[in-house]
């Protein structure tokens, strides 16, 4: 069973928003290009969903996208697959172009369109998550000697060239139309159970919980993007356009004539996703373009789970249930 299902993760919502409200520009290319970065390995890693519906759901525990904390740095697996007898990590790399892996040298270089690109291996990348998940259930189970498999699984149509063939751990890099074999093989290949049913939905449990998202700050990573970049306003859920305005009880657009009672929840989401889910009533004012307080009041009540501090130090902390409210 899917107990962690492919979802878009956090930070690509985030560089989602922020291209909801920046101007073109250099640092608006910026963001897309990390966004359309990120967004082709989703895609990736979306494309062996088809593969991994075949596995048996009362056997199987898989998860999309775990970032698990080792007690010294996080670490992110694309799939985990769990079974009592083996675990198995899928590393997804969807990128196109002529792909040299060079296993001497640690490296895998992308040629394309006369530019060169130099990235990780991704064999020695899936190793060293293989040796961390094990470090991670050595640390709270009992179970000598769980086999943790990986897998390098190339998702795009990339011309593929690996140097040194001897090297056994080249193996390990399949071509998605290959997964549906690869993963038999390694079922057939581990027949002894480690671990009963039940222990293993508490260590599926625990893996779940034990998830931290990978949340970006993007004015610290993005050099050129500044708070006052971003443009401020409620869109209309109905032309798109900023802003509308409020008046007592509805958000009115004048170019296309549609109200709307809730249209500044998207925008609070998006507030959410830039700047993290503390507000104040003056920066709700700000970025809902409000003149008033009382207005801001009723809508950070309705649309905060908590808030401490009193008057205008008040600092209001949105519900994540904002970002549920997928668009
Ligand atoms: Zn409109």
């Amino acid at each position: 069973m899917f107990v962690k299902p492919i979802k878009i993760p956090y930070h690509i919502k985030q560089y989602e928003a922020c291209l909801r409200r920046l101007a073109p520009g250099s640092t608006r290319n910026e963001v897309e290009n990390r966004f359309k970065r990120c967004m082709a390995g989703f895609r990736g890693e979306q494309s062996i969903t088809y593969f991994l519906d075949y596995l048996p759901d009362e056997e199987f525990l898989i998860f999309h996208n775990l970032r698990l904390f080792d007690k010294i740095h996080y670490f992110q697996i694309d799939w985990l697959i769990m079974c009592s007898r083996f675990s198995l990590i899928l590393e997804v790399k969807n990128i196109s172009g002529k792909l040299t892996i060079d296993h001497g040298l640690w490296q895998m270089i992308r040629e394309i369109d006369g530019q060169t690109d130099i990235f990780d291996d991704p064999v020695l990348q899936a190793e060293r998550l293989t040796e961390q998940l094990r470090k991670w259930l050595k640390q709270r189970f009992e179970i000598p000697d769980f086999p943790v498999e990986s897998r390098v699984v190339i998702t795009s149509s990339a011309q593929l060239q690996i140097d040194n063939q001897k090297d056994f751990s080249i193996r390990n890099i399949i071509r998605k139309s290959y997964l549906g074999k690869e993963l038999d093989k390694i079922n057939q290949l581990h027949t002894k159970s480690f671990i009963h049913q039940s222990d293993l939905r508490n260590m599926g449990n625990q893996l779940f919980t034990g998830h931290n998202p990978y949340v970006v700050d993007l004015f610290t990573l993005i050099k050129s993007l500044s708070p006052k970049d971003i443009i401020n306003g409620v869109q209309c859920p109905n032309c798109g356009l900023s802003p509308m305005k409020r008046s007592l009880r509805y958000w009115h657009c004048d170019p296309c004539n549609h109200s709307s009672i809730n249209a500044h929840l998207a925008a609070l989401r998006d507030y959410y996703l830039l700047f993290g889910p503390n507000i104040t009533n003056k920066q709700c004012r700000d970025f809902l373009l409000l003149d008033s307080q009382a207005v801001a009041k009723g809508i950070l009540h309705s649309t905060g789970q908590n808030y401490y501090g009193e008057n205008k130090g008040r600092i209001y902390q949105l519900s994540p249930d904002l970002l549920c409210n997928d668009r």
